[in-house]
């Protein structure tokens, strides 16, 4: 395939205007609700193929997420797309100020693979919105999901405004070598690092929502039956292949064993049996092995039964974990929670720094105090409290990492400014000319220009 004239084409297309305007742009969304509604069972059918995700979490964390920001961007485009009026100095007095959002232009959005539909038109629809033209490059490794995201939308799109090119790291560092707008990549930290590289020849800016290892910090005062639910149905959702899953737990000593108690408890009613067709498989052979090799028979809680030829491990909990334990060197990106203990906050928070800044953080707590110091000493993207993942539901929160957990974020109406650039106006008249910045450069023009600049 020639990418170069894809893009090309792209280009051109955005050169005619037609995705400034803002009636343009909602018919394309409502176009994309209508498709991916019509092909559902297809959908579902390609995602069940690649790692038996059920009907539900489909629904739930891809579809559903698609499907309402689609209706939030159509809903305000017209309201984010205004020009802002801000007050102007003196100095240029007669004059006004404003902000104009104006597009990129053309976008490549790569899509990582553990929510293929989600995270491939999630920040399409944002670009879209803010009147770009895409080329999407779903993950490869979900193939099925991969091949029905190319037909449906290749099919029912004008490829130069929107299309999908499939394709794995061949192809993608042959894409990656051409001049984009802007490029929105979504992946682990390792190639988020490659895309950067490829993007500062070109000057492209990026977005890139990355990993980590994210904690979730438990304090000795909570409601510890609750906070091991929440906690469970996080860490275990697509089979803890989610990026902002809590990576791994810190509970104060004093309330340890209750708590593995009660994840144990949570774990053994909820639906995770390993014969289960809605329990997500290991993504592929290699996670599966990667996975495998974090579990120490002796360190664990519960769980660990792990099945090689469905791809399957079972909800594991380990205890007695440190910092130095080899499933703590890396993120997990799979159905297992490292329980570490603390007695004292301060130590917690210094060896949780010891890790690069994470996507997320969750604090269980009911002491203001506790919570506002963690808020205010670690750095993460974005996270919640008393409650985890959960955060990824506001739109209005906008999503993203920080450090080595990504650059920029998305969202509702920061997945729109993520695709704008902000131009920056100043508007004079004719009708009058203070002198006081022209040559001759008197001392009384000093003494007022002094006088209006302090
Ligand atoms: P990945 O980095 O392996 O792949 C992401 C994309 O990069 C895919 O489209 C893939 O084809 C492409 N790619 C892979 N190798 C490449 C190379 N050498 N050159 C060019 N392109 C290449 O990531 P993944 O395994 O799909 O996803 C897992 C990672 O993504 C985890 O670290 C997870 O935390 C992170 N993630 C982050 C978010 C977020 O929103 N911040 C969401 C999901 C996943």
């Amino acid at each position: 395939m020639n990418y170069q004239e894809i893009i090309h084409k792209q280009k051109a297309f955005f050169n005619t205007n037609a995705t400034k305007d803002i009636s343009f742009r909602v018919k394309e969304l409502k176009r994309l609700k209508n498709i991916l509604k019509k092909n559902e069972e297809l959908l579902y059918k390609a995602i069940y193929s690649d790692f038996k995700k059920s009907k539900y979490e489909t629904y739930t964390t891809e579809l559903g997420i698609i499907y309402h920001e689609i209706d939030v961007a159509s809903a305000n485009i017209k309201k984010w797309s205004k020009r802002k009026s801000v007050s102007t100095g003196l100095a240029n007095l007669p004059g006004r100020s404003y902000i104009i959002p104006e597009p990129f232009g053309t976008i490549l959005v790569m899509g990582a693979w553990n929510y293929p539909y989600q995270l491939s038109f999630a920040p399409a629809i944002a670009a879209i919105a803010a009147g770009c033209t895409v080329i999407l490059k779903p993950s490869e490794i979900p193939s099925h999901s991969s091949a029905i995201m190319a037909k449906i939308i290749n099919e029912n799109f004008n490829p130069d405004f929107f299309k999908v090119i499939e394709g794995g790291v061949e192809e993608t560092t042959e894409l990656l070598k051409n001049k984009f707008d802007k490029i929105f990549f979504t992946g682990s930290t390792h190639v988020g690092r490659i895309v950067y590289q490829a993007a500062a020849k070109h000057l492209t800016p990026v977005t890139l929502e990355l990993g980590g290892k994210s904690p979730a910090i438990i304090t000795k005062d909570v409601t510890i039956d609750m906070t091991a639910k929440r906690l469970v149905w996080a860490k275990f959702l697509n089979t803890g292949q989610t990026c902002i899953a809590p990576d791994y737990v810190m509970v104060e000593s004093a309330i340890h064993d209750e708590f593995l108690s009660a994840i144990k408890k949570h774990i053994e009613s909820a639906d995770y049996k390993i014969e289960n067709q809605n329990y997500t498989q290991i993504i592929n052979q290699k996670n599966f092995e990667r996975l495998q090799g974090f579990i120490e028979i002796d360190k664990v809680f519960f769980g660990g039964d792990c099945d090689a030829e469905n791809r399957i491990i079972s909800p594991t909990v380990m205890k007695d974990i440190s910092f130095s334990d080899k499933v703590m060197q890396e993120e997990i990106f799979g159905p297992i929670l490292p329980v570490l203990s603390f007695d004292n906050i301060d130590n917690a928070i210094a060896d949780i720094k010891t890790l690069s800044k994470p996507l997320s953080c969750y604090i269980f707590t009911k002491n203001k105090t506790i919570k506002n110091k963690i808020l205010n000493e670690i750095s993460f993207g974005g996270g919640a409290v008393n409650d985890a993942v959960m955060h990824f539901m506001e739109e209005n929160l906008p999503f993203g990492g920080v450090g080595n957990s990504g650059i920029g974020n998305y969202h509702g109406k920061a997945g729109f400014e993520t695709f704008s650039h902000y131009k920056s106006i100043l508007q004079k008249t004719f009708w009058i000319e203070l002198n006081l910045k022209y040559s001759p450069y008197t001392s009384s023009k000093l003494k007022w220009l002094k006088r209006l600049i302090e």
